[in-house]
């Protein structure tokens, strides 16, 4: 039978190899009971596993894909499907009576499908006590029970965990497959999707969360235009400039803000060091600033400050990240850039 390349698994952007183990998978109705998702924030973990329990418990899946038309089909896409279900963080941990309800419910057979299935999202935050407590459930599932646990980094993942299950890498997307997507599915503008395939580091949820995010781009000509003022070389105004840095326009907490600032400077001061080191044709993410790049690039007579002032960002970055001070840390930060 004929299979559209965008049915079922073919509506997910890159995971290629992901796809092909879950496909035959379905297709045999042989699923493995526990997997692993391993990969960065955003490169289709949970859209894959969704995608995979509507395949398992479609009603006319067509070649291990699910048909996108069927009752549960439907059911699963408005979410309204009680035998798939998505436990996440609460706060900053999954908590222990999480996990223990799981297992309880994991005695009732499907309600509606075929498969039962657990989704585990950001499974690096399940403590010692809660990945214990669903370390039997992992070896001696019921039959129609599929655990799948997504992780971003797998030093997170206790081996007790990974032993028993099958792992599967979520791999970051090429730049340019990204964008074509970008544009032909969701609409973005091309330069728009050239800018986040790249921004996003070819994570395509990342990506996706940002297209036609007004307050997302007027921040990044914020921060541009920070960098421009910068580099007038003026102490105090650097001290308003570290209180830009902090400020926000949406309910984002300070640090989620400041750590956000500091990447959208780092990506900034890290074009105008390639474009002073390599001129025209250098791989550039705001490729959109073009002109702006050229001016504040023709400022620096050389790319050595352009490299400290990179350094002093990640510096900064990570001094935040383990917790310094954020407005003594920014101000510092604008301090060296000023006198760069
Ligand atoms: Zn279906």
């Amino acid at each position: 039978m004929y299979v559209s390349e965008r049915m079922g698994f073919g509506n997910i952007i890159g995971q290629k190899l992901a796809k092909r183990v879950l496909v035959r998978a379905s297709r045999e109705q042989s699923p493995t009971h526990a997997y692993l998702f391993l990969g960065l924030r955003g490169t289709g973990k949970t859209t894959v596993a969704v995608e995979f329990g509507r395949a398992l418990n479609c009603l006319n899946p067509v070649d291990g894909n699910a048909c996108g038309e069927c009752a549960i089909c439907h059911a699963i896409e408005h979410e309204n499907f009680p035998d798939i279900r998505i436990w996440s963080p609460e706060g900053q941990n999954t908590k222990i009576d999480q996990m223990r309800e799981m297992r309880e419910m994991a005695k009732f057979a499907p309600n509606r499908g075929k498969w039962k299935i657990n989704i585990i999202e950001q499974g690096d935050t399940l403590n010692e006590e809660s990945a214990n407590c669903i370390l039997k459930l992992l070896e001696e599932p019921p039959d129609y029970l599929i655990n799948i646990l997504l992780f971003r980094n797998a030093v997170n993942a206790l081996p007790t965990i990974r032993s028993r299950c099958q792992l599967l890498r979520f791999t970051q997307v090429d730049a340019d497959e990204l964008a074509l997507r970008l544009v032909e599915d969701f609409g973005a503008a091309k330069e728009e999707a050239e800018f986040l395939a790249v921004y996003s580091q070819g994570c395509p949820g990342r990506a996706i969360e940002l297209i036609g995010n007004e307050s997302f781009f007027s921040r990044r000509d914020e921060i541009i235009r920070l960098a421009h003022d910068a580099s007038s070389g003026n102490p105090w105004l650097a001290l308003k400039l570290a209180g830009i840095l902090r400020s926000s326009n949406d309910d984002k907490s300070a640090r989620e803000t400041v750590i956000e600032s500091l990447d959208m400077l780092l990506v900034w001061y890290r074009d105008l060091l390639a474009a002073k080191l390599q001129g025209e044709g250098a791989a550039l993410v705001n490729m959109d600033k073009l002109d702006e790049i050229k001016l504040q690039c023709a400022r620096y007579p050389h790319a050595g400050p352009l490299a400290n002032a990179v350094d002093s960002i990640l510096f900064a970055k990570r001094a935040i990240l383990g917790n310094a001070s954020a407005p003594i840390t920014t101000e510092a930060l604008m301090m060296r850039l000023a006198a760069s």
